[in-house]
């Protein structure tokens, strides 16, 4: 079957095209051409001068649709890849926070099942956690930090037999750095996160392999003073690092819009994704909300008003808000699409619109409203 998206401008690697059409075969992008001529045989989808761009590749999410990835189980998996598929995400890799390693290994084996499915987003598993350094874990997940045990993580790896993609620790924990070398030798993405590490710290760390800043600005020090000197905090050392790559939570709650542009300012479009790190209540109409939490200003807060306990963000919401914070979007889109998917190691089929990758596809209107998403050639919304 063939369809042709025609009548929109298409957001190609090169930039904008106008007028083109987008030509869809078995789930594939069979080609990209600046005519709009109708090909004989195809479904013709008119994108009335909306913008096409390519599905969004969410790297840093803990569920949806009120389920959380945590529970472990095929149908939470289902339920959180569907709510967010419907707000552009077209691959994900669910995210599990500081769990026991009883629980990821049987979230990779649930990861591995539904991995098998031709139709599926979820591209592999990404781990926070919790090897963390207890003083900067917050108070959610204080108590389930560990230290690092070489055998433990070694075996889960070897278990999960590809499907982990990326996995988040302190790096100053005893062994951080091992770990680091070990997860690169098998080609996996390592991100620090929960940390107080400065400079020299930091620049250790990057070597090691940590090549990534998890929630840029979130659960890190920035410049401080300690009695009469100053001192730069993890956040400057990010910055000074100029390979490392962050990740911020565009949800507009967990950053200010100064600090979303002071980021793809100094970061850049290739060395900063948006990610939502949304709770199971993202696009979930009536969540049951845990005790321990109140919904405000469309965030998830500690009930005690003492900090930010998550988002309720979807991509599409993170594509707006950077737009709102004065970013073209183009370049939110690329954000929340190239470069997570070259990141993270899926970008041979994911993340640009391009002849034989796949058909993950966004229209977006001129209000920046998502309208339509295809996954795969199907499309869904
Ligand atoms: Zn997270």
């Amino acid at each position: 079957m063939l369809t042709q998206i025609i009548n929109g401008h298409i957001l190609t690697p090169q930039g904008w095209m106008k007028d083109g059409s987008v030509l869809i075969s078995d789930g594939k992008i069979l080609e990209i051409t600046n005519s709009d001529l109708a090909v004989i045989g195809a479904t013709v989808v008119d994108a009335r001068g909306m913008y096409i761009v390519p599905g969004l590749v969410a790297m840093h999410v803990h569920g949806g649709g009120g389920s959380d990835f945590t529970e472990a189980t095929p149908e939470a998996f289902r339920t959180a890849a569907k709510a967010h598929l419907a707000h552009g995400a077209t691959t994900i890799f669910p995210t599990l926070s500081s769990s026991s390693f009883e629980t990821l290994g049987q979230a990779v084996g649930v990861c591995q099942e539904l991995m098998k499915e031709p139709d599926t987003t979820i591209m592999g598993l990404h781990i926070e956690g919790p090897y963390l350094n207890p003083k900067m874990a917050g108070e959610l997940f204080a108590n389930q930090t560990k230290a690092i045990d070489a055998a433990e993580y070694q075996a889960l790896i070897e278990e999960a037999n590809g499907c982990i993609k990326r996995w988040d620790i302190s790096p100053e924990v005893e062994g951080g750095h091992d770990f680091a070398r070990y997860m690169r030798s098998k080609g996996l993405m390592v991100a620090l996160t929960h940390t107080e590490a400065e400079y020299d710290e930091i620049k250790a760390a990057y070597e090691a392999g940590f090549t990534h800043a998890a929630h840029f600005y979130n659960a890190m020090p920035g410049f401080h003073k300690r009695r009469e000197y100053k001192y730069e905090g993890t956040v400057e050392s990010v910055y000074l690092m100029d390979g490392m790559s962050v990740e911020v939570i565009a949800d507009g709650r967990h950053l200010p819009s100064t600090i979303l542009r002071l980021v793809y300012k100094l970061k850049g479009v290739e060395r900063t994704c948006l990610v939502s790190d949304a709770l199971a209540y993202a696009a979930c109409e009536h969540p049951k909300v845990d005790p321990r939490f109140v919904i405000e200003d469309g965030v998830c807060k500690l009930a005690d008003h003492s900090s930010l306990a998550g988002s309720l963000a979807t991509m599409d919401k993170l594509v707006q808000t950077m737009v709102k914070a004065g970013v073209p979007f183009a370049d939110a889109i690329r954000m929340a699409s190239e470069t997570p998917a070259k990141l993270i190691g899926v970008d041979d089929r994911k993340g640009t619109l391009q002849k034989g990758k796949d058909a993950d596809i966004l229209i977006f209107d001129r209000n920046l409203n998502l309208r339509a998403v295809w996954s795969m050639g199907v499309q869904v919304i």
